[in-house]
């Protein structure tokens, strides 16, 4: 079994790169799994649930695959520098 290599950063560009908020890895914001937090509003549809999320604002803020996993599984972390999610402990 070989473990999966990370792609070096060397060559992303300066504008791409940016730390994970969670983290603090240095990732590329064009690789996939690689994912920007961001503010908007969850359109219900008929089906139930949402599917679509409208009026999005970007937060220059990213997270990296492992740690979105981490928070998809329901991981907690401890009381983060940014309150990510808008979440608030209470
Ligand atoms: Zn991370």
């Amino acid at each position: 079994m070989s473990a999966k290599r990370r792609p070096p950063i060397a060559h992303v560009p300066l504008k791409d790169r940016a730390n994970c908020d969670q983290c603090g890895e240095l990732v590329d914001t064009r690789a996939n799994g690689v994912g920007e937090v961001v503010h908007g509003v969850a359109i219900n549809r008929q089906q139930g649930g949402a599917n679509m999320i409208a009026l999005m604002e970007r937060q220059h803020r990213w997270l990296c695959r492992p740690c979105i996993d981490l928070r998809k599984r329901g991981h907690k972390w401890e009381q983060t520098k940014l309150d990510l999610f808008g979440e608030s402990d209470g």
